[in-house]
């Protein structure tokens, strides 16, 4: 059986090209999404409790291959799987999309993290889009002087900004709807994580059309392994490992 570390939507594409080759299945999801999207074939959902108890998990459920197919900032469950694969013996690949590219037209602003995110938006706005999901928002909540439109899949716990309106949504996205929340809330500066992939990329499209500038948060650090960037080069290596 193949284990797919989910939570993206390459997760659940791999699942259903895995599923339809008559390849077994399971997607691990971490529970943080009330509703999640789910993918064919089996499905479990929760944190294993650490990566010695994932690399037992491996072994007691013979998996013959794991793909760490979750989000580019999701950095304890792939630092987790890449110890847990390697002690177990279970090859491991990282399906990963690739970031976003800077096109002419774009004012963007580079930061590490959340914490320089936020103090990256005062001398560019006064009212900013927050699209960098539930997890985190407290680095944003000393910011007094900043109206803040935050959107979420799910209800955002505090703290939070103060001054706010928060939307539930997940994407896909469509650049006339992105356009017109930048428009209808007067937005000046959006604040993205570098997520990458088409779901939620029309904001970056909306933003170039109107000379907003975007502060985009770099990916982090991810421990080395086998990677590739496609739904396709997944199955192919699965093909080979599993
Ligand atoms: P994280 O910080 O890397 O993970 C925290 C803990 O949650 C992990 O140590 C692990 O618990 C558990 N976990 C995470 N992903 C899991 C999975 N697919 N299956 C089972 N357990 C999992 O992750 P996160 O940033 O909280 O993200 C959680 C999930 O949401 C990920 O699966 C990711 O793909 C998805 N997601 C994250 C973001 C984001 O911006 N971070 C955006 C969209 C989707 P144990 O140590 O107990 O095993």
């Amino acid at each position: 059986m193949v284990l797919i570390l989910g939570g993206t939507a390459e997760a659940r594409a791999l699942a259903a090209e895995l599923d339809a080759r008559g390849i077994g299945v399971l997607t691990s999801l971490a529970g943080r999404v009330g509703r999640p999207r789910l993918p064919p074939g089996e499905v479990r959902i929760g944190g294993f409790g650490g990566r010695e108890a994932l690399a037992r998990w491996l072994a007691e459920h013979r998996v013959s291959a794991v793909v760490d197919a979750t989000h580019p900032f999701a950095e304890r469950i792939s630092a987790s799987a890449t110890r847990a694969c390697a002690s177990a013996g279970v090859p491991l690949l990282r399906l990963e999309r690739p970031g976003w590219r800077e096109r002419p037209g774009d004012r963007w602003t580079w930061v590490d993290d959340l914490d320089a995110a936020a103090a990256a938006i005062g001398p560019l706005g006064e009212r900013a889009f927050l699209t960098t999901g539930r997890q985190g928002l407290a680095a944003f909540a000393g910011l007094r002087a900043i109206w803040f439109l935050i959107r979420c899949v799910d209800p955002p716990r505090p703290p939070l900004p103060l001054r706010r309106e928060v939307i539930l949504d997940r994407g896909p996205y469509s650049l006339a709807g992105e356009g017109e929340l930048l428009d209808r809330h007067r937005i000046d500066v959006l604040v993205t994580k570098d997520s990458g992939g088409e779901h939620t990329a029309a904001k970056l499209d909306a933003a170039r059309a109107r000379g907003l500038p975007v502060i985009v948060v770099r990916r982090p650090p991810r421990p080395a392994s086998e990677a590739v960037g496609t739904v396709e080069a997944a199955v192919a290596w699965v093909a080979h490992a599993g």
